[in-house]
């Protein structure tokens, strides 16, 4: 099949596409039906375990307390039971390592018993620890090959769920991941210790207030998905697609975004389909999906579930993503959650909404309506602003991946530079208590904690900075510099570490001047502040966050800004950042350093994948499409001559000269591939500052080549087809 036939049956196929099984029916089963249906949640375990198992199991879940040693075998039995029930045969723990997928490896239930026969068997030991065979998950260096194994550890707080073939069901336990010595080699484990961590420091500034709870203190998250949806015909007419995820080539669509006519409009029927399909499946899951909606870049939409504590809203989120994409198959479609699939037009983000709280207190950067609670309200906040300063550069190492790169500081998305937003009331508040006086009463202009009110805060602001890498949007934070494909779990740990930290501070030197008495609580809060505010608010900044004047603005402010991963991720190894997370448990400098390594690595490999392919595609499609073309002109011209023109073309020069262009800069690229760099650092600076800009230069000349190239030629889909037939 030529090249161009491809593409034109990719564009047949999504014309004539039609729907390949029977539509879903929200009346015969309804969504509070469906809800949760395939969790062992705390519905099903009420109704099936003892009611002591089930009290002891309920302590660990919501309070945190240690598993009982003896309910295993009760839970494992009956998880098992109910997991039959639905059809199961099998059980996997599922893990979470730091490549940022979901990974899950299956057992059957089933036992010979002996006899000839066999029985389905499930026991505790089973339920609370797997032992999967784990030497190819990176480990930078944890692990050496001879004790390779790591295993598996049930995380209690993390139902159990069901999923769904056509051919059967299997059990998923929620598990963390870590080597026989105990060091976290997955996403999960140092969530749970920094949400630990937090618990601690935030109860101790909540006593200072005279607040108990009986709930521990925790993080919460909201994270809003962003992702692609193109017709699969074309994807599997797209090496690039295919394998990196986004597209290496490609000319600007002569209609791009510019008209605003995509964001929040009407979506298309396949799509809404999909997102039907996707929310009825997450819905049994037990995910709270809410929102749906069509984003700004054509064929870009995002769907946002309503946030839950971090450690579930983590989980969830990979839920979501490996919906998302499996669900996308059956339309016919792909599902893209690469940060920026397509150059020229929006890329994809995760905005993080987080708050930190529980179910009796409600969030904590929540203001509240007295004085006292205001009061209470501004110590967090603070503690967000010093722990933003002082951890900016951390933060963003934790969104530094090779694709997020290309998004961070474009148009759709924060710059690299950490800032706050705090809107203008708030912003004036802590400039009141920054100026203000001790002792001095109420003076105007001046706030006096804990007598004076907040002025009325917007919940939700409609004038809403965009801009801004970390904004404060009413009763929590959004963080808006993560990656559509990362885990938010990451960023997660780093936002509980750095509150802790602050927390930690603030409730030590509250604590040196009030020395026990309640009433010195206020001006001690008071003074705390304001040195805060005098030592941290240069990372307070309520203007234009894409701006040139801010990025000179921002160095004059001493604030980093780390533009690529390789610049970034040495943070995670610095000396404050190893201080920070060990001071808390909630990493080892081990644990950094081979994260570090393991995220460096990444980076490199994701690069030269690329570049590989561009070196392929631009060989092997573009070069003979092109030359090709020269051919037919070049013929053209001869014919000319023959019947007497002197013709003199100009688009044969012009394809000539490109060619000649793309096939010296593809071989350049090529022999820049062949290097070998001292350490993973070093590798992931060449891949970044030699390979990068010589995939670009390729690019530019393939790109002017598609402009020109006759288009019966092209075997590539175009932007065009791909973004806006569907
Ligand atoms: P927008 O696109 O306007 O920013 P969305 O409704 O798409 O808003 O997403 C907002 C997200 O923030 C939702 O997931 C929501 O549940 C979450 N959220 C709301 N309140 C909190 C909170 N206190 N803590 C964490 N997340 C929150
Ligand atoms: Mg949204």
């Amino acid at each position: 099949m030529s090249g161009i036939q491809a593409r034109l049956n990719a564009i047949s196929a999504v014309i004539n596409y039609k729907p390949s099984h029977a539509p879903l029916n929200f009346n015969e089963t309804k969504p509070t039906e469906i809800f949760g249906s395939n969790v062992f949640n705390e519905k099903v375990m009420k109704d099936r375990l003892p009611k002591a198992v089930f009290k002891s199991l309920q302590k660990t879940i919501e309070l945190g307390q240690k598993l009982d040693p003896s309910i295993p075998d009760v839970v494992a039995n009956t998880m098992k039971d109910w997991a039959i029930e639905k059809g199961a045969t099998h059980f996997t723990h599922v893990f979470f390592p730091l490549t940022g997928m979901t990974a899950e490896k299956h057992d059957a239930f089933l036992v010979p018993d002996g006899k000839g026969g066999a029985i389905a068997e499930f026991s505790g030991k089973l339920l609370i620890q797997g032992e999967p065979d784990a030497s190819s998950f990176p480990s930078g260096g944890l692990r050496s090959t001879f004790e390779a194994r790591g295993y598996t550890a049930w995380d209690v707080t993390s139902p159990a769920y069901i999923l769904e073939n056509p051919n059967g069901t299997f059990l998923c336990i929620p598990t963390a991941f870590v080597s026989w010595s105990g060091e976290a080699l997955d996403k999960k484990t140092p969530l749970l210790r920094s949400n630990q961590a937090l618990n601690v420091q935030a109860k101790r500034v909540l006593k200072l207030f005279g607040v108990e709870t009986k709930l521990p203190v925790t993080s919460f998250a909201g994270p809003e998905q962003e992702y692609f949806l193109i017709d699969r015909n074309f994807v599997f007419s797209r090496p690039d697609l295919l394998i990196a995820g986004r597209s290496l080539f490609g000319a600007k669509s002569a209609k791009g975004q510019e008209f605003e006519d995509q964001y929040f409009g009407v979506v298309p029927r396949r799509v809404l389909s999909f997102m039907m399909e996707v929310e009825r499946e997450l819905f049994k899951l037990g995910v709270p999906v809410k929102t749906r909606h069509n984003e700004v870049a054509p064929s870009q939409f995002e769907i946002a579930p309503i946030y839950e504590q971090g450690n579930l809203a983590t989980d969830h989120n990979q839920m979501v993503m490996t919906t998302l994409r499996g669900v996308a198959k059956r339309y016919g479609m792909v599902c893209l959650l690469h940060e920026k699939p397509f150059a020229g037009i929006n890329g994809s983000g995760k905005h993080l909404n987080y708050s930190v709280g529980n179910a009796e207190l409600g969030s904590l950067f929540d203001p509240g309506d007295t004085p006292h609670e205001n009061a209470q309200f501004l110590v967090f906040c603070a503690a967000a602003i010093r722990g933003l300063h002082k951890y900016g550069a951390l933060l963003r190492a934790t969104v530094a991946t090779a694709s997020n790169d290309h998004r961070l500081g474009a148009n759709e998305a924060p710059p690299a530079i950490m800032s706050m937003y705090l809107g203008e009331q708030l912003a004036d508040v802590f400039d009141q208590i920054k100026k203000g006086k001790l002792k001095a009463s109420k003076q105007k202009g001046i706030m006096t904690i804990g007598v004076d009110t907040l002025p009325p805060l917007p919940m939700d602001p409609g004038d809403r900075n965009r801009t801004s890498p970390f904004a404060f949007t009413g009763n929590r934070f959004e963080f808006r510099a993560v990656g559509s494909s990362q885990s938010i779990g990451g960023s997660l740990v780093a936002l509980n570490t750095i509150m802790s930290e602050s927390l930690d501070f603030l409730a030590t030197e509250i604590e040196k001047i009030t020395k026990g008495d309640s009433k010195k609580l206020n001006a001690a809060v008071q003074t705390v502040l304001q040195k805060i505010l005098k030592d941290h608010d240069t990372v307070v900044f309520n203007g234009d966050g894409y701006s040139e004047a801010w990025h000179k603005e921002a160095e004059k402010r001493g604030l980093p800004n780390l533009k690529t991963t390789p610049d970034a991720l040495p943070i995670l190894s610095s000396k404050p950042v190893i201080e920070l997370f060990t001071k808390y448990g909630v990493l080892t400098e081990a644990e950094l350093k081979s994260r570090e390594e393991i995220y460096l690595e990444q980076y490199a490999k994701t690069i030269n994948t690329e570049a590989n392919l561009v070196v392929r595609m631009a060989t092997t499609i573009i070069f003979p499409a092109a030359m090709r073309y020269q051919s037919e002109l070049a013929a053209c011209c001869t014919n000319l001559k023959a019947i007497g023109h002197d013709y003199k073309m100009a688009a044969l020069q012009d394809v000539t000269d490109k060619l000649r262009n793309l096939q010296e800069a593809a071989n350049k690229l090529d022999k820049l591939l062949e290097h070998e760099a001292k350490d993973a650092h070093a590798e992931a600076k060449y891949m970044c500052d030699k390979i990068l800009p010589a995939m670009a230069e390729i690019r530019s000349y393939a790109d002017s080549l598609e402009a020109v190239v006759a288009d019966d030629l092209w075997s590539l889909p175009s932007y065009q087809e791909m973004l806006f037939i569907r």
